[in-house]
């Protein structure tokens, strides 16, 4: 196989690299980062330990690892700045997957970000987007939603707020609240289509489609398969041929604004999440009225 071009492997002095890493399957390491990695004077990292297996399986060995986490990032990140302002190079990594994604990171990139430091992106791995590109669902437009309240009556209130959102929505979930919160998705989403994906990139990696009651079923009928990590995806709201009367009381408000109907269309398709030549002809009828 040929190595791919890498893009510099002069690294910035007085630079925090977020390097993205795994969510199960080494393979997936980027050859960027791992020459990043092997580099940095610092590694900041979420659990020390763990990412220290992650180094010896990569062969880089003696990193100075720093603990990052979200007891300690305030304080941290006044720390690592001061490193950074003396020209040392530094690579930030979680546990799993890419650093700030419902992982520790935003308070220290912000602060860096704030002081004028270089923050360069490394990327890699992410269970959303993983989960989101084999799942079989519309992708154009969609809502991550991180980890649900870890109570039923608040995971309720966020999922019924969620009630009339039209673009995918993306969630992660532990498996030992996986049945609970389906439970909380079938009393608000009844019949929705949804798709639960488990162990990514692992030998035991799943897809599970079907209704949210179909979904739930299969958990239930195979208790073994509610364990590892799991990628919950649901689907938007379809618009039905009454909805349009919302569309109408929008249009018709932009259209007293004497704005053209090109960009009226494209407003309110993006707004309600529909077709742009749908909206475009609906908006012409409205105006010949
Ligand atoms: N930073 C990570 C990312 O970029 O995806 C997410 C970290 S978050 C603390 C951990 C959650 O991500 C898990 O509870 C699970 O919902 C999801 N996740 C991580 N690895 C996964 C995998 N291999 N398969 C499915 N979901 C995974």
């Amino acid at each position: 196989m040929t190595r791919p071009t890498v893009h510099s492997s002069e690294l910035e002095n007085g630079c925090l690299y977020v390097v993205a890493t795994p969510i199960g399957n080494l393979g997936d390491i980027t050859y960027r980062a791992v020459d990043v990695l092997t580099k940095v004077d610092w590694i900041a990292a979420e659990d020390t330990r763990h990412s220290q297996k992650l180094l010896q399986a990569l062969g880089i060995a003696n990193k100075k690892l720093i603990s990052l986490h979200e007891h300690n990032e305030e304080a941290r990140a006044q720390q690592l700045l001061k490193a950074l302002q003396t020209g040392e190079k530094g690579a930030l990594i979680s546990d799993a997957g890419t650093p700030l994604i419902n992982d520790p990171g935003y308070q220290l990139v912000k602060v860096l970000r704030q002081s004028d430091i270089s923050v360069v992106p490394i990327p890699g791995a992410s269970a959303v987007i993983t989960a989101l590109s084999a799942a079989g669902v519309a992708t154009d437009r969609f809502a991550y939603e991180g980890f649900l309240p870890a109570r039923s009556t608040k995971r309720v209130a966020s999922l019924e707020a969620l009630l009339d959102e039209t673009r995918t929505m993306v969630f992660y979930e532990s498996p030992h609240r996986l049945m609970d919160s389906l439970q909380d998705f079938s009393e608000v989403f009844t019949g929705r289509k949804m798709v639960v994906a488990k162990e990514l990139t692992k030998q035991f990696e799943q897809f599970v489609s079907g209704s949210v009651e179909e979904v739930i079923e299969y958990f239930q009928q195979n208790p073994d398969r509610v364990r590892g990590e799991f990628v919950v995806i649901l689907s938007g709201k379809v618009l039905e041929k009454n909805d349009s009367t919302m569309n109408d009381h929008l249009i018709k408000t932009l259209l007293a604004q004497s704005l053209p109907v090109k960009q009226i269309s494209e407003i309110v398709a993006s707004y309600e999440g529909q077709k742009k030549k749908a909206v475009y002809q609906r908006v012409l009828e409205l105006k010949e009225v």
